[in-house]
């Protein structure tokens, strides 16, 4: 295991980072490419391919014989192409080579890539380009060198060129405002984030036996076991020995490749587990939650168990989330969500705070749908996660004093800080989290937002997108009215009291998970409330988002389209395979144990008729064994029946998807209802796989 000594230089050995290109290549070379780290600026062909060879050599120093353009299509995981260094010679020699051309464009074939309708598979070229904000790094023998992802035409067809274009946009609409405030330092504005990562590790032997997890990554069946999380003694509780291997391991792993995980714990459910690490830039926090969780799953396997990341493995215990923390931040080192310490620090910060409050309740369906699919529908609005209802906490605090900026009151919090605006004050905060609100959507944790809609499975892009460019709109509405005022502060605070009265029906500090808080957002507040994906989803069209999108050029409408249809099918295929796992475990695995055991227990009642022994009990087990499996082989056939419906349901992906949900998801739920009865009625000897306390206390 490493030492603390060892820590610092293992940290970030497989990355070619700022220090090893500041080692191996030209001055002006490196300051080039340093300017296109900071700035986003495009690299010129000629620094490529000194950057190329460099890259190459360090790798091939380091062990690498191939070289892949690593992506992210809108599969949710990683792609990657391997190719060889190797170039061979007339004499049947070969040299390893690596030229610009080669690191900066890649041409995969994107074919089998969704595409929802984009790319007809007649032009099935795609093109890979790299992406010098994100380092390059080693694993598995390999240069992994980051890259984005789009079709011969130019639409994208991946989660990286719409996060680098929202935070292209961000920056260039919060440096106006920041400008506005008499800031001439910063040059560019990012977006951080920090995404808490929950997982669950099982028995690789005992997983192994389920065919629902090894097919779908949960379980589709499984009755409550004696205990669940009811006596809350996992939450941050000792970790055992195997468990802790595990994440010793995998924090040595992620450090190599420069991950900064940082903290680990034990989560609510049995067998759940945390694992957070210290923020980045979204785009290089985005590229890091993936080798993340690719790194969790493939370590575990090393350990006998297997990482579970799907957002809801068990039924009765709680699923798992990921909380995508975000802020921004300016290059000359502002967090433009503190509040900061002086007048101007604090009117700046009410200015991105309320923009992002117009924003949030402007948008909330994009939020709302960042976070949508199937495997997430089981825990939004399940009392273990938010709502589907996307809300806002700011806080008390920081509400009473928005609250008299509107009113033009003084505010009845403890400050002696004057707004530059004229009105008072801004309390210090507490900046601890104890009184943090652990139920809303969207909280606000002091100098950062945390959203906390996302499932465990998620890509991150996406929210961060969202998050992104919805404030950028706002910013961009707030700095064409600003910059021609002839009263700056005036005009400002016409602006942030009209915008917060506009929109504060969005903050609710409250408990988000309670039922009086649906009733109240949606009766009262008239606040949507986007139950499942399929009701969401449709919203990505919506001509306010459309337009909002194209003006900023994140995506065209045509591109939306398409990620809308990719989402639904995607929604409607996982259902599908859910449902004929169902089946078959019920067909060749259920079905044979309790005709198994119903043997048993009538040959065993006939034995003790025949030398006079009466046996109600026994008598009424093998009656209830029997109705059961009627009962089962009744659901199982409308499930059958339902697939069997939704073949010809609809040609229409909106229509389809509400078939799976309304009439496929529900006979799954029955037929579930009927199987986790019986197990618990079928001897243990007889039941064909292992149940939910093997699965959660046998780690
Ligand atoms: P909690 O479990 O209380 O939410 P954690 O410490 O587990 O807190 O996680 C907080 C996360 O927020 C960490 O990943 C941290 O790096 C991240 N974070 C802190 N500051 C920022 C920031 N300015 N921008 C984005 N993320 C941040
Ligand atoms: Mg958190």
């Amino acid at each position: 295991m490493a030492d603390s000594k060892s820590v610092a230089s293992m940290f970030a050995c497989n990355v070619f980072n700022q220090t090893v290109m500041r080692e191996r290549l030209p001055k002006n070379v490196f300051k080039t490419v340093m300017q296109t780290k900071k700035l986003g600026i495009a690299l010129g062909s000629n620094v490529a391919d000194v950057v190329a060879n460099a890259m190459k050599d360090w790798a091939i120093e380091k062990g690498a014989t191939h070289y892949t353009h690593w992506f992210h299509p809108m599969t949710g995981v990683t792609a990657e192409k391997h190719d060889a260094f190797i170039s061979p010679n007339s004499d049947g020699t070969v040299i390893l080579e690596f030229s610009g051309k080669e690191l900066v464009k890649g041409e995969p074939d994107a074919s089998s890539f969704p595409s929802g309708g984009l790319r007809a598979t007649f032009e099935a070229r795609g093109y890979t380009a790299w992406d010098p904000t994100s380092d390059a790094f080693i694993k598995d023998g390999t240069l992994y060198i980051p890259t984005a992802f789009c079709s011969y035409t130019g639409e994208i067809l991946d989660k990286k060129t719409p996060l680098l274009r929202s935070m292209d946009v961000l920056s260039e609409q919060a440096l106006r405002i920041l400008r506005l405030f008499g800031n001439t330092t910063a040059t560019r504005v990012l977006s951080t984030a920090g995404a808490e990562q929950e997982y669950f590790l099982v028995d690789k032997g005992l997983y192994d036996q389920r065919e629902d997890l090894i097919i779908t990554g949960r379980t589709l069946f499984g009755a409550k076991p004696p205990k669940g999380q009811e006596l809350e003694d996992h939450y941050f509780g000792n970790i055992k020995e195997r468990v802790a291997a595990y994440m010793h391991e995998l924090d040595e792993e992620l450090w190599k490749l420069g991950i900064p995980a940082k903290t680990k714990h034990n989560e609510v459910a049995p067998a759940q587990h945390e694992l957070a690490p210290v923020f980045e830039t979204s785009n290089i926090a985005s590229d890091h939650n993936q080798l993340t969780m690719e790194l969790m799953k493939k370590i575990a396997l090393k350990h006998g168990l297997v990482c579970l990341l799907h957002e809801k493995p068990f039924a009765g215990v709680n699923g798992s989330g990921k909380h995508n923390n975000w802020s921004i931040a300016s290059n000359d080192g502002q967090n433009l969500l503190d509040p900061g310490d002086t007048p101007t620090e604090n009117t700046q910060f009410l200015t991105f705070l309320v923009a992002f409050i117009k924003a949030v309740n402007k948008y909330s369906d994009l939020l709302r749908l960042s976070a949508a699919s199937a495997g997430n529908d089981h825990r939004l609005g399940a009392n273990e996660a938010p709502p589907a209802i996307v809300s806002m906490f700011i806080g008390d605090e920081l509400q009473a004093l928005l609250d008299a900026l509107e009113n033009d009151t003084k505010a009845e919090v403890n400050s002696n800080v004057k707004f530059k605006i004229g009105v008072d004050a801004l309390p210090s905060f507490k900046k601890d989290n104890t009184d943090r609100n652990r139920t809303s959507p969207m909280a606000f944790t002091g100098n950062k937002f945390e959203f906390r809609m996302l499932g465990s499975a998620d890509s991150i892009s996406c929210t961060n997108v969202m998050m992104n460019t919805i404030i950028a709109d706002v910013l961009c509405e707030f700095a064409d009215e600003l910059e021609g005022a002839k009263d700056f502060n005036g005009k400002l605070k016409e602006i942030l009291v009209k915008a917060y009265k506009e929109n504060k029906n969005i903050i609710f500090n409250g408990n988000g998970y309670s039922d009086e808080w649906v009733k109240e957002a949606t009766e009262v507040r008239g606040l949507p409330n986007y139950v499942s994906t399929v009701d969401c989803l449709p919203q990505y069209l919506a001509d306010k988002n459309v337009q909002m999108f194209e003006k900023f050029k994140i995506y065209s409408k045509v591109e939306i389209a398409s990620r809308t249809e990719i989402l639904l099918e995607n929604y409607t295929k996982v259902i599908n395979i859910e449902a004929l796992t169902m089946v078959d475990m019920a067909k060749k695995q259920i079905y044979p144990a309790v005709m198994d055991y119903t043997k048993d227990v009538c040959s065993a009642l006939a034995s003790m008729k025949s030398v006079g022994i009466e046996n109600p009990t026994q008598e009424k087990l093998a009656n209830k064994l029997s109705s059961s499996l009627k009962c089962l082989d009744a659901a199982v056939g409308e499930l059958e029946q339902a697939l069997i419906n939704a073949k010809d349901a609809s040609e229409d992906i909106y229509k389809l998807s509400r078939f799976y949900r309304d009439e496929v998801f529900s006979k799954m739920q029955s037929l579930r209802a009927v199987a986790d009865e019986l197990e618990t009625i079928v001897s243990e000897k007889y039941w064909p796989f292992p149940v939910y306390s093997d699965l959660l206390f046998r780690v």
